[in-house]
């Protein structure tokens, strides 16, 4: 047996066996999109086997509620309204004065 045909049998047997490349580009592709049922088969079988991809994986959730965390502070987004509405109330109240 060649080795050529020894890896095709492993592919044959195991078509869901993906690479570390390959599950850290499913993990943030999912990012901003939602993957296909297989693929994320695929990945929860790699991340089951593999613990480097497991703590990558970690970190972007990890990562991911934080940015969405601060996206989600009231005060941060509306601060500039706010205050710009704050500021047209004065400025039109003294424009009434005049
Ligand atoms: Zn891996």
């Amino acid at each position: 047996m060649t080795q050529n045909n020894h890896n095709h049998l492993i592919k044959d047997k195991m078509p869901f066996m993906i690479s570390c490349d390959q599950a850290t580009f499913i993990i943030s592709k999912n990012q901003h999109e939602k993957n296909d049922f297989p693929t994320k088969m695929k990945l929860m079988l790699h991340l089951a086997m593999c613990l480097y991809c497991r703590r990558y994986n970690k970190q972007i959730k990890f990562l991911d509620k934080i940015i969405n965390k601060v996206k989600s502070i009231p005060d941060l987004n509306s601060f500039q309204h706010k205050l710009s509405s704050e500021q047209k109330k004065r400025i039109s109240n003294s424009i009434k004065n005049q």
